[in-house]
């Protein structure tokens, strides 16, 4: 038999595991919680013991894995080291060291990334940015995050820290921080908790819910957010210029009301020259990081 890869997705309160084949075939997808005590010390010997648990089934050994790729909620430089996965309890560490040492192969085999470069690289492999040379994936759940792939490879930064579009600082007039601490990120005014928070509500569902049907307040407070995501897409163009531009995330699923309104703001925002890139939506949906984390090791 060939020989297979894990794409993994740490999360903050699971942690999705695929298993593909060397062609990129998904086998088999499990899902294991992530428990976060202890600063979070047994999630990678959980996932190690996942991945052993899976060679037993299937009658493999170590040697017949190709390798095994990890997106983690934080940032990660090129040389496989976190500064802090806040939603984990992680510190600053290198997460291929210490799993390659649990799971018994060379650090070589193991590789990780940003978990929103992941799902950006997911959908340039598998989903609806499949044909495009240069993708910028934006994220729009409990916060705002991104990913930028050029070529079919993420592009960390120096500092692991490219693409945080969530944290660009383009909102005025806000008296509250974002839990970065700053003032005046995309993420206060746009992720679904932000968008509650300015209407009032419960989550962004009932503020899209809303709006839809009506209620004028409601729509101010999309279109609010809707021109602050168009404005960072236009900020991002005039650094990348990406050929697509593709639309994740929780809140990703009040559909085409939500991305026209986006593609409205940013159309009137940009520089003249990427005014007609392309604005999608995800397809891949939750499975887009293991997808994206398989495909890391396969580039
Ligand atoms: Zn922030």
């Amino acid at each position: 038999m060939s020989k297979i890869v894990f794409g993994i997705d740490v999360g903050g309160t699971a942690i999705k595991c695929g298993c593909f084949s060397e062609g990129g075939e998904l086998l088999e997808k499990n899902e294991l919680p992530t428990r976060k005590e202890n600063s979070g010390e047994y999630i990678l010997s959980d996932i190690s013991e996942y991945i052993k648990n899976m060679l037993v089934k299937m009658e493999l050994r170590l040697s017949d894995v190709l390798g095994v790729g990890i997106g983690v909620p934080g940032s990660v430089t090129d040389d496989k080291t976190v500064n802090k996965c806040v939603n984990l309890g992680w510190g600053r560490f290198n997460v291929a060291d210490r799993f390659a040492a649990l799971l018994g192969v060379s650090s070589e085999k193991i590789f990780v990334g940003n978990d929103a470069n992941m799902a950006a690289l997911g959908e340039y492999w598998k989903g609806s940015a499949k044909d495009c040379h240069s993708v910028m994936m934006i994220t729009v759940g409990t916060g705002v995050g991104g990913g930028l792939i050029i070529g079919g490879r993420p592009f960390n930064g120096f500092n692991g820290a490219a693409a945080e579009i969530g944290h660009m600082p383009i909102v005025e007039g806000l008296d509250f921080a974002c839990n970065c601490g700053k003032t005046g990120c995309l993420e206060q005014v746009a992720s679904a908790a932000g968008i509650a928070r300015l209407a009032g509500r419960q989550n962004a569902k009932e503020v899209f819910d809303a709006a839809k049907a009506g209620d004028e307040k409601m729509e101010q407070i999309v279109e609010k957010a809707s021109m602050y995501i168009g404005r960072a897409l236009a900020c991002c163009a005039a650094v990348a210029d990406p050929e697509c531009f593709v639309i994740g995330g929780g809140v990703s699923a009040a559909g085409e009301y939500f991305i026209d309104k986006i593609r409205k703001y940013y159309k009137m925002q940009v520089f003249h020259p990427s005014r007609d890139t392309r604005i999608v939506r995800a397809v891949l949906g939750n499975d887009a990081g293991m997808y994206g984390a398989a495909k890391l090791v396969l580039e």
